[in-house]
């Protein structure tokens, strides 16, 4: 199957042949003939599936056959999607795709001034991608009039559930004429988001692609039992590989990133943050810097981290495990993009081994366990408050062993330097 099967016309082909893009992805293939015949859509895939082309490509291809119709720019199609980040590469996608089409698309978010948008805004935009916080703000302020808007698609609706969105999508979807084409994208369909499914769509062509516990499959996947405060040591070690050229490390909380990141620095390991707390551009800086290889290792938070694009990103470690499944899925999915293969690597401390069990159920395999490292755990027990001090001690011992022991192996034979044969090389994915 070719592009040219579905019916996209040359301008966008072309664009789609300098991307690169050969074939279709199965999303592509099912979504784009349908919302090119104007149906709505109901598209449960996870980004990873070529989902943002399988949009903006009919998106496209509909507004630029009306546009010669049309004198003046009006916002045609509104696209509503979660995070900033995520409206930045929809962005870019759009300019991409469409960059033989002399369309206009502009990106509001939250996070940077208000001006350069509301400008953009007058001086007229054909598509604009959103954020709902700050499209709330405009349309308050009456910076963005949505009364043309013919196409209209909603991007991870769980996620804006997820984040609290989902009020503000409500109301800016009460804005939009009723007669319009929806295309409706989720990863997961929660009561709340198929009752909106319901209200919102009309007679949908629905677009299923690998669900959410086979699209691992070409990822490699191993998991390290560690206790919690040997972790920052195992990625140390890890990092030593250099085939791990790009690392996305993920954390539970803005804190522990921030501390993984002044750990790594501190080893010499280029590495910045992404989460809630730092500013958008200091967040596009540090994605800018990963993608460009200046630094190898990113630390990020999931909601931050939510849909970022890298290509080729080589390894996905999660410092610590999700308590969803569902987001150690999203997670990896980062890797082993548009068919390459990656590897994903697991720090798993004994009061996370519930998550691992959890995530082994949801997608149908175990995780292969690296038996051989140097920091195995030790701690067996869950940590009620009052066992602390006990806990403490436990680990204090246990680390004067092992340095012991370390001391004593490597006067035989070094740990790291048997770690480095090819025999164990798993040791150090
Ligand atoms: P998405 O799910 O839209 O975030 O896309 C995931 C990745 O796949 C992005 O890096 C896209 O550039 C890439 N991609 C999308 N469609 C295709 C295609 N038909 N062929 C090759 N790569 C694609």
């Amino acid at each position: 199957m070719k592009f040219e099967n579905l019916n996209v016309i040359e301008p966008i082909l072309r664009a789609l042949k300098d991307e690169g893009y050969e074939c279709p992805s199965p999303i592509q293939e099912q979504a784009i003939p349908s919302v090119l015949d104007g149906r709505d859509l109901l598209g449960c895939a996870q980004t990873g599936t070529g989902k943002t082309a399988a949009f903006a490509v009919p998106i496209i291809q509909t507004i630029y056959g009306q546009k010669n119709k049309e004198s003046r720019r009006h916002i045609q199609s509104l696209i509503l999607t979660p995070t900033r980040e995520l409206a930045v590469q929809i962005e870019e996608s759009f300019r991409s795709y469409g960059r033989y089409t002399n369309l206009k698309y502009l990106a509001i978010y939250g996070g940077v001034s208000q001006n350069p948008q509301t400008q953009s805004l007058r001086r007229g935009v054909d598509v604009l991608i959103a954020t709902p916080g700050r499209l709330m703000d405009l349309i308050n302020q009456r910076q963005v009039n949505l009364q043309n808007v013919k196409m209209f698609a909603l991007d991870e609706a769980d996620r804006m559930l997820d984040m609290g969105f989902i009020h503000d999508v409500k109301k800016i979807i009460s804005y939009i004429p009723q007669e319009r084409q929806t295309l409706f994208f989720s990863a997961t369909m929660p009561k709340e988001i198929s009752e909106l499914v319901n209200t919102i769509l009309v007679n949908p062509v629905k677009v299923a692609v690998t669900p959410v516990s086979s699209t691992v499959d070409i990822i490699d996947q191993y998991v390290y039992f560690v206790d919690k405060n040997n972790k920052k040591k195992l990625l140390v070690d890890l990092l030593k590989n250099k085939d791990i050229s790009s690392a996305l490390v993920f954390t539970r909380t803005k804190h522990d990133a921030d501390k993984v990141v002044k750990d790594l620095l501190t080893y010499k390991v280029k590495a910045m943050a992404i989460h809630g707390d730092k500013s958008q551009s200091a967040r596009q800086q540090a994605l800018n810097y990963f993608k460009n290889g200046e630094i190898r290792v990113l630390v990020a938070t999931d909601i931050a981290a939510r849909g970022i694009d890298i290509n080729e990103l080589s390894h996905v470690i999660n410092y610590n495990l999700p308590n969803m499944p569902e987001t150690y899925v999203h997670r990896i999915g980062r890797t082993g993009r548009a068919g390459l293969g990656g590897t994903a690597v697991s720090f798993c401390e004994y009061e996370e081994k519930p998550f691992l069990r959890d995530i082994q159920k949801l997608i149908k395999k175990s995780i292969k366990v690296v038996e051989e490292h140097p920091y195995p755990m030790l701690i067996t027990t869950v940590d009620p408050k009052a066992e602390k001090p006990q806990r403490k001690q436990r680990i204090e011992r246990f680390e004067t062993e092992f340095v012991k022991s370390k001391k004593n192996t490597s006067k035989s034979s070094s740990y790291r330097g048997t770690a480095n044969k090819p025999s164990s090389k798993k040791a150090y994915i």
